[in-house]
C-alpha cells in the first residue's frame, strides 16, 4: 500500500515539523529574552562609565564628546530650573493652605451675628431667621 505509506509518512513528518517549530520557538524566545537582559546590563554599565567619564573630564577644554558634554550641561541646568519651579509651587501651595487655615481660625474666633429673616410686614423690623412672630411689634410673620 504505497499510497497509505506515503500519506502516513507525510502526516508524521508534519507532526515532527510542528514539534520542531514549537521547540525552536521556545528556545529562540528564551535566547531573545536572555539577549535583552544582557543588553540592559550592558546599557547600565555603559551609563556608569559615561557618568564617571563626565565627572572626571567635565572641566577639560578638549574632549571627544563636545556635543554630549554640552547636552549634559544643558539638561542639568534645565533640571535645576524646573526643580526650583517645583519647589516654588510647593512653597506657594503651603503658604496658601496655611493662610486659608489662619483665615478659617480667625473666622471661628470672630463672633457670628445670627442670621435675620425678612423684614416684618407691619413694622419693618428684622427678627431672627425663622421667627414666627415679630420680636419688635409681636405681629405674626409669614414663614
Ligand atoms: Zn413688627
Amino acid at each position: 500500500m504505497a499510497f497509505f505509506d506515503k500519506v502516513s509518512r507525510k502526516i508524521s513528518d508534519f507532526a515532527d515539523d510542528t514539534s520542531d517549530k514549537v521547540k525552536e520557538f521556545g528556545k529562540t524566545n528564551k535566547l531573545k529574552t536572555s539577549i535583552s537582559e544582557e543588553e540592559r546590563k550592558l546599557e547600565v554599565a555603559y551609563i556608569e562609565i559615561g557618568k564617571d567619564y563626565f565627572e572626571k573630564n567635565q572641566n577639560q577644554e578638549e574632549t571627544a564628546y563636545v556635543a554630549a558634554f554640552a547636552q549634559i550641561r544643558e539638561s542639568k541646568a534645565k533640571i535645576l530650573e524646573m526643580q526650583a519651579e517645583l519647589d516654588k509651587i510647593k512653597e506657594d501651595t503651603k503658604d496658601k493652605i496655611s493662610k486659608r487655615r489662619e483665615d478659617a481660625q480667625k473666622a471661628e474666633e470672630e463672633p457670628v451675628s445670627s442670621p435675620v429673616g425678612l423684614p416684618c410686614p407691619s413694622c419693618g423690623f428684622r427678627s431672627a431667621l425663622n421667627s414666627r412672630f415679630c420680636s419688635e411689634c409681636g405681629k405674626p410673620l409669614s414663614a
